[in-house]
C-alpha cells in the first residue's frame, strides 16, 4: 500500500512537470509569433508612401463578394499600377478596372456587378493592408516598387465577416480602418474562430406562411374556388405548404454538406412578419448568412390545370455576373426533371429572371418601397436584403404600413435569389412539385456546392 502511494505521488509529480514544460514553451512560442508579428507589420507599413492616399469612395459586401471603387492621384508617372493586399511578405493581387482620368489621375473599381470583387472566402490567415502597388524601372532597369495606403472618403465604418463552414471550421475577417498609428490604413485581419450562436451560413426563406397560403391548386387537377381558394374535389394543395417542404429537405441537405441554415419559418403555423427582427427580409442579414434562398411556387390564374406556363423562373439582383444563377437553373432543371419556364416577360437569360418596377405600377401605388424607379427590383426577397448593393428603399419613412428594414442601408449583407420553382396550375407541373421535391432541394444544394467550388 505505501510503495503504492509513493508511486502515485511520483507520477503526479511527473505529469506536472511535464504539463508545465508545455505551458512555458507554449508561452515562449505565442510571445515569440506576437513578436514576430509586429515586427513584420511596422518595419512594412513604415516603407509606405505618405505623399498620397488612395480614397475609397464606396465598399460593400455581398454574400462572399466585397467590391471596392475609389480614386487617387500619383506624385509621378508609373509603369505599373496594381492593387494588392499585402502583410509585408505575401501580397495577393486583386483584380481591377483601373482608369486614368487625366495625368497620374486614375479611378478604380473592383467589378461592375456586385456579386463580383474580392472573394471573402479565399483569403488566408494573416493580417493584410489594402494598397496600391507601383513599379518603375530606371535606366539601368533597377526596379522601384512603392505602395499607397487608402483612406475611407464613405459614411461607413469597419465590417466583419464569417466565412462559410467548410470541415467544421470558420475564419472571421475584421475589416478595420486606421489600425496603424496616424497613417490612413485599411486592415483585413482574417484568423480562425468558433461561429457565434447567431451567425449562420445560409438563410431559407419558405415563401409565405401560415396567415397568408399564397397561390392554390387542386390535387388532381381541378380548379379551386375562385374566392375561398379551396378545392371542391380533389385536395386543396397550398403554396405555403409546398414552399416549406422544399425549404426543409434544402435545409437537411445543407446541412449535411455542413453548412449552418436559419429558416424564417420551419413549421406550418409559424406567421413570418417582413420588416420585424427575423422577418423574410431581414432575416438573412440579421445572422449574417452570406446567401437567402427565398423559395416560392408560380402560378399563372389560368384555370382546368392547363396553364401554358410551366417550369422555373429564378428572380435575381440588378447588376449581377449570371454565373450562380446560371449553375442554380442548370442544376434545378436536372435534380427536379424539369424544364425553365418559358415567360418572356422579365426574361434577362434562360431560366433568369429580372423583375423590376414599371412605370404603371410606380405610378398607381405611391407606398412601397417609397422611392422606387423603373430601376428598382419588385422583390423585396432580393432588393430589401442586398442593402446598398441592390439599392434597397424601405428606409421606414411609411410606418407603420411599411417598417424600417433596419439593413436597408447596410454595406454588408447576403446575396439572395427568390426562385418560382414550377406552375402549379400546369397540372403535369404540379404533379412534379408534390412528388419530387426532394428534388428541386437537390438541385439548389448541387448548384451552391458547383458554384462555390468553382469561385
Ligand atoms: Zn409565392
Amino acid at each position: 500500500m505505501k510503495k503504492r502511494k509513493k508511486l502515485k505521488r511520483k507520477f503526479l509529480a511527473y505529469t506536472l512537470t511535464i504539463c508545465l514544460t508545455i505551458c512555458i514553451l507554449g508561452l515562449i512560442y505565442l510571445g515569440y509569433r506576437l513578436m514576430v508579428k509586429k515586427e513584420n507589420n511596422i518595419s512594412f507599413l513604415e516603407t509606405i508612401e505618405t505623399t498620397t492616399y488612395a480614397e475609397i469612395n464606396k465598399y460593400a459586401i455581398y454574400g462572399i463578394h466585397m467590391n471596392i471603387d475609389g480614386s487617387f492621384t500619383l506624385p509621378e508617372e508609373v509603369e505599373n499600377l496594381n492593387l494588392v493586399l499585402s502583410n509585408g511578405q505575401d501580397t495577393i493581387d486583386i483584380d481591377w478596372q483601373l482608369e486614368e482620368l487625366e495625368n497620374n489621375s486614375y479611378s478604380f473599381k473592383t467589378s461592375d456587378y456586385i456579386n463580383e470583387g474580392i472573394v471573402l472566402e479565399d483569403l488566408p490567415i494573416g493580417e493584410y493592408y489594402l494598397l496600391i502597388k507601383t513599379t518603375n524601372h530606371d535606366e539601368n532597369n533597377n526596379e522601384t516598387i512603392k505602395y499607397y495606403s487608402v483612406q475611407n472618403k464613405t459614411d461607413y465604418s469597419d465590417l466583419e465577416y464569417y466565412t462559410l463552414t467548410k470541415n467544421n471550421k470558420n475564419n472571421k475577417i475584421d475589416i478595420e480602418w486606421n489600425t496603424y498609428q496616424e497613417f490612413p490604413t485599411l486592415r483585413f485581419n482574417i484568423f480562425e474562430t468558433k461561429l457565434p450562436d447567431d451567425v449562420y451560413d445560409i438563410t431559407i426563406d419558405p415563401g409565405h406562411d401560415a396567415v397568408d397560403s399564397g397561390m392554390t391548386a387542386c390535387s388532381d387537377g381541378s380548379t379551386p374556388d375562385y374566392y375561398t381558394g379551396y378545392c371542391s374535389s380533389g385536395t386543396t394543395v397550398k403554396e405555403n405548404d409546398l414552399n416549406l417542404e422544399v425549404s426543409l429537405k434544402l435545409k437537411t441537405i445543407l446541412e449535411e454538406m455542413g453548412y449552418k441554415v436559419a429558416m424564417t419559418r420551419e413549421n406550418k403555423d409559424d406567421e413570418v412578419y417582413i420588416y420585424e427582427k427575423y422577418g423574410s427580409a431581414t432575416m438573412a442579414n440579421d445572422t449574417k448568412s452570406k446567401f437567402n434562398f427565398a423559395i416560392h411556387h408560380n402560378s399563372s390564374g389560368v384555370t382546368g390545370g392547363v396553364s401554358y406556363l410551366k417550369g422555373l423562373e429564378l428572380y435575381v439582383a440588378n447588376d449581377i455576373n449570371f454565373d450562380f444563377a446560371d449553375i442554380l437553373v442548370s442544376e434545378i432543371t436536372k435534380n427536379a426533371n424539369t424544364t425553365t419556364s418559358p415567360k418572356a416577360l422579365y426574361s434577362v437569360k434562360d431560366g433568369i429572371y429580372q423583375r423590376f418596377f414599371t412605370e404603371e405600377e410606380i405610378a398607381n401605388d405611391d407606398v412601397q418601397p417609397s422611392n422606387k424607379t423603373t430601376n428598382t427590383i419588385y422583390y423585396y426577397n432580393i432588393r430589401e436584403v442586398g442593402g446598398i448593393s441592390t439599392n434597397a428603399t424601405n428606409d421606414g419613412r411609411y410606418y407603420p404600413t411599411y417598417p424600417k428594414n433596419e439593413h436597408y442601408n447596410s454595406n454588408n449583407t447576403a446575396e439572395s435569389y427568390l426562385f418560382e420553382l414550377g406552375y402549379m396550375d400546369n397540372y403535369q407541373n404540379l404533379l412534379n412539385i408534390m412528388n419530387n421535391s426532394e428534388g428541386y432541394a437537390k438541385g439548389i444544394a448541387e448548384g451552391l456546392k458547383n458554384y462555390l467550388e468553382q469561385e
